[in-house]
């Protein structure tokens, strides 16, 4: 995807680290091995850039990338990306032909068999297929009931030269919640559906079920292949475990800066509804990012931090700006002086978590990165190489994020734990979140 020109790229940006990328790629490659990993990088890397994280996950060791779509797909072809790309998700209107021509491996349960192999007949070009069994989702795998027939009907396929049948996989529903049962349930599923597909016949090259949560608490749902996406980004898929506590680094880093900063009395109302009053004389900062942005309008309270110091938007999140109160650190009386000081909604090491993000708006932190609008320019740095990479919408000046410490913690198994940090404030609420 191109980021459209915006007059000036550094009044907010997302900083995507590659090193990060390749960082979290390693470390998870080391925890499946001899598995491979493929990086999931569809909706564009969860925000992150899908062309620049497929290359650094592959210059990392990704030996696959996967995606949703195969319009996706063709967007990493189309950027010169040559390793095996798996899609997915299929309507009727999918350009299966574009995906045969393209080498773009397809996964099918259903329906979609027969279309991918119209396709393939009119090309005259064996389609690259990965069959996939519902093992308990609920969502577009093949029913076990049907899954004997759907393998023999891809046989026959397979017999005239129509495709090649490459996977078979299925996707995990709560691999996050390590001490659930249903994971072992749609294990064992799997490995039957796996059996029955060979007992038939099926030559596979790879079967592949986990996603970041099992990979991290599930070893033996690692088999040939796990589908990363989350852990790549550096974040963790567990609540109440840190991505520092599993070895990863977060790779965004969304900033802007301080747009305006004024006095106020006791009793000011601030933004739409005026929902937040402040309690004595203070001093308010304007932060240019809203809803257009990408941050969920419901997340007041959300962390921002700047100059070393956290604090939380008070009032609603509107579609350009949201606000923070100074007086709320305990530090009123900080005046003007913070107008163009960097503010800092999230990133790594020392900095606010998408995960606070994700609190304050009820949600979870894949949603949080994955919605961060066009509108947000995209920067590439190195921390690795402390030089910046690329810029997404033209020249840019930035600074390295200091490379963190790598310390390697073990893979683990994810404790079972409550959502951190409670619940979802009521948009326009009084209440502060602690820092
Ligand atoms: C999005 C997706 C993944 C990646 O999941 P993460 O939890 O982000 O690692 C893996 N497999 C499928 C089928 C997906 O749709």
């Amino acid at each position: 995807m191109n980021y459209p020109e915006f007059p000036s790229p550094a009044e907010r940006a997302a900083v995507i680290d590659l090193a990060a990328i390749r960082h979290n790629v390693r470390h998870l490659s080391h925890i499946v091995s001899p598995a491979r990993v493929m990086a999931v990088v569809k909706a564009d890397a969860y925000g992150h850039g899908a062309v620049q994280t497929a290359r650094a996950a592959l210059e990392a060791g990704a030996a696959w990338l996967g995606v949703a779509h195969i319009s996706e797909a063709l967007e990493l072809r189309a950027a010169g990306i040559t390793a095996p790309v798996l899609a997915w998700l299929h309507t009727h209107q999918t350009k299966f032909d574009e995906a045969i021509r393209e080498n773009i491996d397809v996964g099918v349960s259903g329906w979609d068999l027969d279309a991918v192999v119209a396709a393939a007949r009119e090309l005259e070009i064996p389609a690259r297929v990965h069959l996939k069994i519902d093992t308990g989702l609920g969502r577009n795998g093949c029913p076990e009931e049907l899954w004997e027939a759907f393998v023999g009907r891809a046989l026959a396929y397979q017999e005239e030269g129509l495709l090649r049948v490459v996977g078979i996989f299925s996707h995990f529903a709560v691999a996050d919640e390590p001490h659930r049962p249903e994971t072992d349930q749609q294990l064992e599923k799997f490995r039957i559906a796996v059996a029955v597909a060979e007992d038939a016949g099926v030559d596979r090259e790879v079967r592949h079920i986990a996603n970041t949560p099992g990979a991290l608490s599930r070893p033996d749902a690692h088999f040939d292949l796990v589908r990363i996406g989350l852990g790549m980004y550096g974040l963790s898929p567990f609540a109440g475990q840190t991505p520092a506590e599993l070895g990863l680094r977060p790779a965004m880093t969304l900033k802007t800066t301080i747009s305006a900063c004024k006095e106020v009395p006791a009793g000011q109302g601030v933004s739409y509804g005026l929902h937040y009053r402040t309690q004595e004389p203070t001093t308010l900062a304007l932060v240019p990012l809203g809803y257009a942005d990408g941050v969920p309008r419901v997340a007041t309270g959300g962390p921002v931090q700047v100059d070393g110091q956290v604090y939380p938007v008070v009032g609603r999140i509107a579609m350009d700006q949201m606000v923070i109160d100074l007086g709320r650190t305990g530090i009123a009386g900080t005046e003007d002086s913070l107008v163009g000081r960097e503010a800092v909604l999230f990133g790594g090491e020392g900095l606010p978590g998408v995960d606070e993000w994700a609190s304050a708006a009820g949600s979870i932190n894949y949603e949080i990165i994955t919605r961060i609008s066009e509108r947000v320019s995209r920067t590439y740095i190195d921390s690795a190489a402390g030089t910046a990479e690329a810029s997404g919408t033209g020249p840019i000046a930035l600074e390295a994020v200091p490379e963190a410490p790598s310390g390697e913690v073990p893979s683990g198994v994810a404790p079972s734990g409550d959502v951190p940090g409670g619940t979802a404030e009521a948009n326009g609420a009084e209440a502060v979140r602690a820092q």
